[in-house]
């Protein structure tokens, strides 16, 4: 018995090497849609002189609200029926009470809303109760007249479900998204003259196999067609951010292959591997040669996680959030430089730059924040109130 759990452990971590590994590598070349919300700008690469960001010599990071857009991740919620109440309880207080203090654009749910497990957690089947259990807690915590709320299948919402059309997907009738996209789709924003497209590309295989035989996604060609689709029709935004539930080393795609494809995405966000229970905790890679960044977010399920993200002036930054810490900060600018992003973003917009920019949420009021640099001295920071729409008084743009 302990040489099959040995040996099983062994699997387990050359799956965990070998996505790494993948995570790691990349190829074609470079290529990016600039920040023109226009639909012609195939070819406007951002290397190129005459690139947007590079040509308005105005833009200048002060202390203006203005083209900050912040947005939230959860992802492998795993509510189930039969294990640990407190999931679903604390999925209730996330959806009622820290997104509408955070008051971000966009929540994507990035799949596994439930668990889909029998009892005996050997065999797999769909769970109305707990679709209706997920369905409760998004609509009755009116968290949707605070946000768009972009969820997607993952792989254990897919357990034994024939195809997308059968009574078993139980995504069609219970999710947000599931009613009108039944599989990827896109959502866009638009904000202060840009336009942010989220791109959900769904890699449930069809039919969905049982636990444990779909651990691998897949696009077919019918949903790369689709895909491909989403993804020209991405290049007319300044900013896209593409996400599924499965990273993109655990994803059967054609050729070119998957990250061609996102190539001119700013991040693709992914869910599925859950730390593996704790032996990765961060699963993050920029992708040679596009440069573009993907995130691998650790679990609701056990971790109670969530990622707080933003787009300021085409920076990326993003900060991994435990359910209930508070309060949750996120620097803006200047961005970690662990994740500069030379062939995506204005990083010229840092050296120029006259403020220190930083999101601070809480769920009572933020009375003071402070910075300091380097173990310097303690500063106070300024709060921006001077856009009524964005709730200030809980969002605190901060001064030098
Ligand atoms: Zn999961």
């Amino acid at each position: 018995m302990n040489s099959v759990l040995i040996l099983v452990a062994l699997a387990f971590l050359a799956v965990v090497c070998i996505n790494w590994t993948l995570m790691s590598q990349s190829t074609d070349s470079v290529a990016f849609c600039p920040a023109t919300g226009q639909c012609n700008c195939d070819g406007a690469d951002y290397m190129s002189p005459n690139h947007p960001w590079k040509r308005d010599r105005s833009l200048q990071l002060k202390d203006s609200p203005k083209k900050l857009l912040w947005f939230v991740q959860i992802s492998d919620i795993h509510i189930s029926e039969y294990y640990d109440e407190n999931r679903i309880r604390n999925f209730e207080s996330f959806c009622a009470e820290t997104i509408p203090a955070i008051k971000p654009s966009v929540v994507i749910a990035s799949g596994d809303l439930t668990d889909a497990k029998t009892k005996d957690y050997i065999g797999s089947r769909q769970s109305l109760k707990e679709w209706e259990a997920y369905q409760a807690a998004v609509k009755d915590s009116g968290v949707l007249s605070h946000t768009a709320w972009l969820d997607l299948r993952g792989n254990h919402d897919n357990f034994n479900v024939f195809d997308v059309h059968s009574p078993e997907n139980h995504y069609r009738t219970h999710s947000v998204q599931g009613g009108t996209h039944l599989r990827s789709y896109k959502h866009t924003v638009m904000k202060d003259g840009d336009n942010y497209t989220f791109v959900a590309l769904d890699a449930s295989p069809s039919p969905g196999m049982k636990k444990p035989f779909n651990f691998i996604g897949m696009v077919l060609e019918k949903e790369w067609d689709v895909a491909r689709k989403l993804e020209e029709e991405a290049r007319c935004s300044s900013f896209s951010v593409w996400f599924a539930h499965y990273p993109t080393s655990s994803i059967l795609a054609p050729s070119p292959g998957l990250r061609w494809l996102i190539r001119r995405s700013l991040v693709f966000l992914a869910g599925h591997f859950h730390t593996f229970g704790g032996m990765v905790p961060v699963m993050h890679a920029i992708h040679r040669p596009h440069g573009n960044l993907e995130l691998e977010l650790g679990d609701w399920k056990e971790g109670r996680r969530f990622r707080l993200a933003a787009i300021d002036n085409g920076l990326l930054s993003h900060a991994t959030v435990h359910f209930g810490q508070w309060p949750i900060v996120l620097v803006t600018n200047p961005k970690d430089a662990r994740y500069l992003l030379p062939l995506h973003e204005p990083l010229d917009l840092m050296r120029t730059s006259t403020h220190i920019r930083v999101l601070v949420f809480s769920l009572g009021e933020v009375t003071e924040v402070r910075c300091r640099i380097d173990g310097g001295a303690w500063e106070r920071m300024s709060a921006n109130r001077n856009e009524p729409n964005l709730k200030w008084e809980r969002t605190v743009m901060i001064s030098s």
